[in-house]
C-alpha cells in the first residue's frame, strides 16, 4: 500500500455516515481515525430495516429529493454527486448481493444489516483506517478558529488537521446516538435547531383506541391540520394500540408535527379514502336496506372491521340498536362525515426510544453543501443525522448519510 501522508483526519462517530466519510478520506491517502464511543461500531446500522438494512432505493437523485422532508435544497449537491445509484454500486463492488422490494427499496440479498455493516468495517480495515472503540471525544481544539487536535474523555488530546463530525441525532441513544455531537459543534460557536423526534408514533387521547387496540388499518389516509389548513396528507397503515397510534401512515405525518402548541393541530382519519363522500353514503345506504330489519350495530359488519364497529356506531350517536330502516338521512349523513373524518386528539410523540430519525440539529446554513465544510471552522466538517435534514421511510436517511459522508471524505 502506497504510503499515507502525515495530515490526519479524525471522523467522530462509527455510524453509516462517519465510515462512508473515513474511506473516501483515506482514498485520498489521508491517514483516518474513527473514533467511536460505543463498544462495537455502527450498533444502529445493525437495527435498520428490522435487521435487513433498507440501505438506499432505485430512486433517481430528484426523484429522492421529493422524500426529504427538510433541508430539501440544501441536499441536493450530496445527492446528484453521490445518488442511491452511486450507493448500490459502491456495495456491489464490496461483493454484497442486492435485492429491491416494494417501494424501489434496496436491501442486501442476505437480509442481514451485518452484511453491510461488515463490508464496510472490511473495506476501513483495508484501506488502514484505523478504528478506536470505546473512545469518546469530549471536545474539537481550535487555534485561529482551525481544527487543531481533538480531546477525548480521559484528557487524551489527538492532533489532526481534520475533524469530520459524524456523531448521528438523539434516536435510540442506547446505540451511541445521544446528542453528545451536538454539544461539540456548539462549542466551537455553530448554532443546533431543537433536534425533533421524527419517523416516531403519536401518543393520543381517544377512548376508542381501547376498543380498536391491535387493529392494523391498511389502505387508509391520515390527514394533519394546522388549525383549518391541511398540513400533510399519508396513506397507508395506521396501527392501533391504547392511547397510541403507529404505522407508516402515522410515521410520515410525525415528521410534520412539532410538539409545541400541540392544542393547534388536528388530525382525522380517512376511512374509506377510495369512495368520495356521495358514493361512500349510496354505499352506507345499500348496507342500510340490506340490514333493514337488523340494529344498526349489526349492519356495518361488510363496510367495517370487526374491532371498528363498535367505535364507529358509539361516535356516530346513532343507537346501537335503532333499527336500520329507522335511520335518518342526517344521521346517516353524519356518519359518511364520521367515517371521512374519524377524530384524533394528539397529546404528544413517541419518546427517543421509539424514533427511527430526528429532524433538526446542525443549522444547514452553516455548512457548505458541496463539501459539508464548517462555514465557521477550517478543517471542520459533518456527516449524516447531526445534520438537519430529514427524509421519509425508505432507505433514504442512509442514503443521506453515505452521500453526505462521501462528500465531507472527499473534501476533507
Ligand atoms: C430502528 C431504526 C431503523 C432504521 N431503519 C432504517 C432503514 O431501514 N433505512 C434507512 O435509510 N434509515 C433507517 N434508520 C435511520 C438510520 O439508521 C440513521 O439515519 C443513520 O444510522 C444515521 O447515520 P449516522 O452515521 O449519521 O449516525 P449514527 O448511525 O447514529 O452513528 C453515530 C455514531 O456516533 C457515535 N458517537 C456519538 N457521539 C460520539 C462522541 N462524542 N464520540 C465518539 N462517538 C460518538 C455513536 O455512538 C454512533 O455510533 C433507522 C433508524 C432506527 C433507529
Amino acid at each position: 500500500m502506497e504510503a499515507k501522508n502525515t495530515e490526519k483526519t479524525a471522523v467522530i462517530g462509527c455510524g453509516p455516515a462517519g465510515m462512508m466519510a473515513a474511506l473516501q478520506a483515506a482514498k485520498r491517502n489521508k491517514q483516518v481515525l474513527i473514533l467511536e464511543k460505543e463498544k462495537r461500531p455502527a450498533k444502529k446500522l445493525l437495527l435498520t430495516g428490522d435487521g435487513r438494512c433498507n440501505l438506499t432505493s432505485t430512486l433517481r437523485p430528484q426523484e429522492m429529493i421529493d422524500e426529504i422532508f427538510r433541508g430539501q435544497q440544501f441536499l441536493y449537491s450530496a445527492i446528484f454527486q453521490f445518488p442511491p445509484q452511486a450507493t448500490r454500486d459502491f456495495f456491489e463492488k464490496l461483493g454484497v448481493k442486492l435485492k429491491e422490494e416494494r417501494g424501489r427499496r434496496i436491501y442486501p440479498a442476505s437480509n442481514r444489516a451485518a452484511e453491510i455493516k461488515n463490508k464496510l468495517i472490511e473495506e476501513l480495515n483495508n484501506q488502514g483506517v484505523r478504528i478506536k472503540l470505546a473512545t469518546e471525544v469530549e471536545k474539537i481544539l481550535t487555534s485561529a478558529n482551525t481544527v487543531t487536535a481533538i480531546k477525548l474523555k480521559g484528557g487524551k488530546k489527538i492532533a489532526v488537521s481534520s475533524v469530520i463530525l459524524a456523531t448521528g441525532g438523539i434516536s435510540y441513544p442506547e446505540t451511541g446516538s445521544d446528542g453528545s455531537g451536538y454539544r461539540l459543534a456548539e462549542d466551537l460557536g455553530h448554532k443546533i435547531k431543537k433536534p425533533e423526534l421524527a419517523l416516531v408514533p403519536l401518543k393520543v387521547e381517544n377512548d376508542w383506541t381501547s376498543l380498536a387496540a391491535g387493529l392494523k388499518l391498511k389502505n387508509v389516509m391520515v390527514k394533519l391540520f394546522w388549525q383549518e389548513d391541511l398540513v400533510k396528507e399519508s396513506f397507508g397503515e395506521v396501527i392501533i394500540s391504547k392511547n397510541k397510534l403507529t404505522g407508516s401512515a402515522i410515521l410520515i405525518i410525525s415528521c410534520h408535527l412539532q410538539e409545541f402548541k400541540l392544542e393547534n393541530y388536528k388530525l382525522a382519519i380517512d376511512l374509506k379514502p377510495g369512495l368520495g363522500k356521495e358514493k361512500l353514503e349510496r354505499r352506507i345506504q345499500g348496507d342500510l336496506d340490506k340490514y333493514s330489519n337488523k340494529y344498526f350495530k349489526n349492519a356495518l359488519k361488510d363496510l367495517l372491521p370487526a374491532k371498528l364497529r363498535p367505535v364507529i356506531v358509539k361516535l356516530s350517536r346513532i343507537p346501537a340498536d335503532k333499527v336500520c330502516h329507522q335511520i335518518t338521512g342526517r344521521e346517516r349523513s353524519e356518519l359518511v362525515k364520521l367515517l371521512k373524518n374519524l377524530p384524533v386528539k394528539v397529546t404528544g410523540k413517541g419518546g427517543v426510544k421509539e424514533a427511527i430519525i430526528t429532524s433538526g440539529g446542525l443549522a444547514l446554513e452553516e455548512v457548505e453543501p458541496a463539501t459539508m465544510a464548517s462555514k465557521k471552522i477550517a478543517g471542520l466538517y459533518f456527516a449524516g443525522e447531526i445534520l438537519e435534514p430529514a427524509a421519509y421511510t425508505g432507505g433514504h436517511n442512509l442514503q443521506i448519510a453515505f452521500s453526505t459522508g462521501y462528500l465531507a471524505g472527499l473534501n476533507c
